[in-house]
């Protein structure tokens, strides 16, 4: 075993969370390490190319994905051609979809701001839209709002742009009181549900930016600090025009952007690490040991940062300096997973306009097929904004399709919306089976560490600072934050950057 090494703050993990604090706190001029068991940063937001997977070949690939909760359920060839035929070659990858909200806009933009900026990383913004009884409405994209929507809300009374306004007239505790309060039970109290197109409209972004598909779950509480806060200063700076968006070359490039400017503050990465243990003495944390290539390692510190989802937080530290019931009720918080198919395709059998959208529909399968609720879908053809992901010629298609935990390991439930997906696509747009060259059937049965619901959302998540072990912390997708995923890990991080800091990076 070697000699402990001495920093002023570990972060375990490199997802975009872990990275947030580390690169603020490196910057405060903090010595950090960040330990990361993969050869790359990113977490679930990472990225590969097609011709690494090729060359590295399937069992490589597997546990990549296994090692962010993503397992493959099914592909057309099977696996072996794919790989062997290097049918992936010239596409970019991620775990699965990874759209950035507002295309980057959110609290993304708030970290860079505080970072100066990310100047490598080019992003690739999208419309939105949500087909309903075979007509398509485009989602409110900054100040442009879909003129039909708009006649209608004029023509029955109904107020429903409320849902993007009433946040900035609400102060932040009847924010924190509406936690509680689902999207569906808002909607009926706004009158809005009387009105099945513009119930379906908001019900579509709401399951986009919450990842869930029962809008009896969804909390408005979530929804509406996210607009105040990431939203709004936005607005007024004029910079808020998509609702979603690419990173070019994938998400991960963000990620690796990221790791550059926190080691340009003099911050350091250990990749291929494994942190087996944070280590205690008496009740306060002293640093982590860890397992690598070259043996077990221990390193030294007064803080660590566990950016690893808060339900696997007892495999590294004993339960037995926490409260049990606190233990209890953070290894039940549930998240939510996805289907998150990719798919490459010979030509583009869809209009321009919508190749260019990411689009919505609230029923994939039917909840009657043994759902917990109907089963939404939202998909992209990601190259079609961001041409880097697919080779020349070529077309990636990409969708998120949500199911709970339970749904995304249940192979029965999996199979059904596999089958279901071309046949949708198909009678959307005939011809579109037609031209599938390869697919990959992803399913994540992590995509949100926490499902924003309205037992679990903002502050009901697990604070960043511990109350139990002195010098613990927590940031990622399961720590309080707040907004779409991504943009909720970073929040986190920068959250918990201000606890250990003292300064306030959250304003
Ligand atoms: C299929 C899929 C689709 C998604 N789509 C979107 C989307 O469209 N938009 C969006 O905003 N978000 C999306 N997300 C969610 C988003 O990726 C996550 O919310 C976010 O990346 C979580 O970041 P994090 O920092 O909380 O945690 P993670 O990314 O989970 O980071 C934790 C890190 O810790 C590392 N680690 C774990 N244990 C150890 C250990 N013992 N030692 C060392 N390292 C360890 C992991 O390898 C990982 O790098 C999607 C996720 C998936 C999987």
């Amino acid at each position: 075993m070697s000699e402990d090494k001495k920093y002023d703050a570990i972060v375990i993990g490199a997802g975009v969370g872990g990275l947030a604090v580390a690169t603020l706190l490196a910057k405060e001029g903090w010595k950090v390490l960040v330990i990361e068991q993969q050869d790359r940063p990113g977490g679930r937001a990472i990225s590969m190319s097609g011709s690494e997977i090729s060359d590295k070949g399937l069992e490589w690939y597997k546990k990549m994905l296994a090692s962010q909760y993503t397992y493959i359920a099914n592909s057309q060839p099977d696996m072996e051609t794919v790989i062997n035929r290097r049918m992936l070659d010239g596409y970019t990858l991620d775990i699965g979809y990874h759209a950035i909200s507002a295309n980057g806009a959110g609290y993304m933009l708030d970290f860079e701001d505080l970072i100066d900026g990310l100047p490598d990383v080019k992003k690739h913004g999208a419309f939105y839209g949500n087909y309903f009884q075979g007509k398509l409405y485009h989602d409110v994209a900054g100040t442009k709002i879909d003129p039909e929507l708009k006649r209608i809300g004029k023509e029955t009374g109904i107020r429903f742009l409320s849902y993007y306004s009433d946040a900035y007239g609400l102060s932040d505790e009847d924010i924190a009181k509406m936690e509680k309060v689902s999207f569906k039970k808002w909607a009926d109290d706004k009158g809005i549900s009387k009105n099945d197109i513009l119930f379906n409209h908001l019900h579509c972004v709401s399951t986009l930016f919450s990842t869930i598909n029962d809008p009896n779950d969804i909390s408005m509480g979530d929804i509406f600090h996210y607009f105040k806060h990431a939203f709004g200063p936005k607005l007024m700076r004029g910079v808020l025009g998509y609702v979603g968006g690419f990173v070019e070359n994938g998400t991960g490039e963000w990620s690796r952007s990221v790791v550059r400017k926190m080691q340009g503050y003099g911050g350091e990465i250990l990749y291929n690490a494994k942190v087996k243990n944070i280590l205690v003495e008496g009740s306060r944390v002293a640093g982590v040991r860890v397992e690598t290539s070259e043996g077990e390692k221990h390193y030294a510190a007064a803080k660590v940062i566990s950016n690893v989802p808060a339900q696997f937080t007892f495999q590294l530290i004993d339960p037995k300096y926490f409260p049990a019931d606190w233990v209890r009720k953070t290894e039940n918080m549930y998240g939510y997973g996805s289907y998150a198919p990719y798919m490459g395709l010979n030509k583009l059998v869809m209009p321009e306009e919508e190749a260019k959208m990411g689009l919505k529909n609230t029923c994939l399968v039917p909840k009657s097929e043994g759902f917990d609720y109907d089963v939404y879908i939202c998909w992209n053809i990601q190259s079609a904004v961001d041409p880097s992901v697919a080779p020349p010629g070529k077309h990636l298609y990409t969708a998120y399709i949500p199911l709970n935990e339970n749904e995304a390991r249940n192979k029965v439930l999996v199979n059904k919306v596999v089958q279901r997906l071309p046949e949708f696509m198909e009678e959307l747009y005939p011809g579109f089976k037609e031209s599938i060259d390869w697919k990959l059937d992803l399913v994540c049965w992590k995509l949100e560490g926490v499902a924003k619901s309205i037992s679990q959302a903002g502050s009901q998540k697990v604070p960043v600072k511990s109350q139990y072990v002195e010098g613990l912390y927590f940031a990622g997708d399961t720590a309080k934050g707040y907004g779409v995923a991504m943009d909720c890990a970073i929040v986190s991080g920068m959250i918990c950057a201000s606890e250990i800091t003292g300064k306030d990076f959250v304003k």
